[in-house]
């Protein structure tokens, strides 16, 4: 049985009085938290830390991603989104390998700890090596294997795979790990195909994560052809019926947001990637209003570039009170809320996202003693508006430790970086082809 004390820490739980504790002590056994605030006199630690000047949150959740995309970081810029995934990315995935993967999803992972994010949801392909990949790290993931599907059958793998792949990972790794169906998208699989994959995830117990609404055409496209918007599809072709994630989201009416309400759909909003393809603003305050749980993600780095949550924060909350006028909007600790407690939601990780005994031991430990964090008038201000990845010096999941004084304690950098340079090489020296075509008109 393992025992830690924090002490003298500044305390964020996230909680839903908004607490926040100054020069405070949090205990933790084993794989929980078992106390925050006033510790037990009879607690008996084996670790004392002293963390004065460094702030304690839960870890952030990475809502939406293709983590092993690392390798497409900066490789199609500056176009719209069509030639983004006709001359770009589907191009260059036409040459993935395996090997790609099993280094880009090690060489993500090390981003994503080192910026104090604890889990992801991921959607894409040879997710067993990704899996394999977050046993190892220690993080915390919910995978889906990206599946084109049409009336011919399937790209990649098929749904009785898929439904393999979901029982081979869901709850592994001590639970650490979660794994679902991920249909692409309504623009991409046929009407038939996203009927099939709901009627299986319903009847096996298994979630979905799909992207839609990013655009307006895609919007006026499934008009014309279902009378129905994306997401009331979604919703009329069963896809709601389960555990959902909806990426992005973006073109919603009022009637789909309340649909997304009702069905408790999860929304992995991507401020990054929508920003810099100008899709569009998602109406988060809204959603949030109508009590559709809403999280953020950073999209693969191919249209992101970053796998840095702290930029989807901020991003979050200036693109809604740029275009809503509103300089109040998404303000307080909501952004970072959005980040964890969401997140963990979303992820299906239901004791996790706050800091509270009986919950899971996630949390981080943020250095608040850099020049830029000075002075801290605002504990929630500080940690919305000046966090950086670099400041985050400590990486909690289940009671272990992923990263301390920020040194990885799972992954080896140097071997990784290594690996994925040899893998990246191999991959751009094969010859590309189209291996999907965007066309929603
Ligand atoms: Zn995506």
């Amino acid at each position: 049985m393992s025992k830690i004390l924090l002490k003298n820490a500044t305390i964020v739980p996230l909680d839903d009085e908004d607490t926040i504790y100054e020069r405070a002590s949090l205990a933790i056994q084993d794989d929980r938290i078992l106390a925050i605030g006033t510790i037990p006199s009879d607690f008996d630690p084996d670790d004392i830390i002293d963390l004065s000047g460094k702030i304690i949150t839960p870890g952030l959740y990475n809502a939406h991603t293709h983590a092993a995309m690392v390798f497409a970081r900066g490789y199609a810029e500056d176009m719209p989104l069509d030639r983004w995934f006709n001359e770009g990315i589907w191009r260059l995935e036409s040459a993935l390998t395996r090997d790609m993967v099993h280094w880009g999803i090690r060489l993500a992972m090390i981003e994503m700890i080192r910026g104090g994010v604890i889990g992801f949801a991921d959607h894409y392909f040879y997710m067993d090596e990704v899996a394999e990949a977050v046993v190892e790290s220690g993080m915390r993931a919910n995978l889906a294997w990206a599946v084109f599907g049409h009336e011919g059958g399937e790209v990649g793998i098929t749904v009785p795979e898929t439904v393999d792949f979901v029982k081979r990972w869901d709850g592994a790794a001590n639970g650490r790990l979660r794994a679902l169906f991920g249909p692409h998208s309504p623009y991409l699989c046929s009407d038939q195909f996203l009927a099939r994959t709901a009627a299986v995830a319903v009847r096996e117990g298994i979630g979905i994560h799909i992207h839609a609404a990013e655009t307006e055409e895609q919007v006026k496209a499934s008009l014309l052809e279902h009378d129905m918007t994306p997401i009331e599809l979604l919703h009329d072709r069963g896809l709601f019926e389960t555990h959902t994630i909806v990426a992005h989201a973006i073109h919603v009416s009022p009637v789909d947001i309340a649909l997304m309400a009702q069905s408790k759909v999860h929304v992995a909003h991507c401020p990054s990637t929508h920003l810099r393809y100008a899709m569009g603003v998602t109406p988060v305050p809204d959603m949030l209003n109508a009590g559709v749980n809403v999280a953020l993600g950073t999209d693969g780095a191919g249209s992101s570039v970053a796998l840095n949550l702290w930029r989807e924060i901020r991003l979050a909350v200036v693109m809604q009170r740029q275009a809503r006028r509103d300089p109040e909007a998404l303000g307080g600790l909501t952004p970072l809320i959005m980040a964890a407690r969401n997140g963990a939601q979303a992820l299906g990780f239901h004791r996790s996202g706050k800091l509270r005994p009986g919950y899971q031991a996630d949390l981080i430990v943020i250095d608040a003693t850099q020049p830029h964090y000075h002075p801290i008038h605002s504990v929630s201000a500080s940690l919305v508006w000046n966090t950086e990845p670099a400041d985050v010096q400590d990486v909690m999941v289940a009671g272990r430790w992923l990263m301390r004084d920020r040194k990885l304690l799972t992954l080896d950098e140097a071997a990784i970086l290594s690996g994925f340079h040899e893998a990246l090489a191999e991959m751009m020296a094969r010859p590309l082809g189209q291996f999907k075509k965007y066309d929603v008109g």
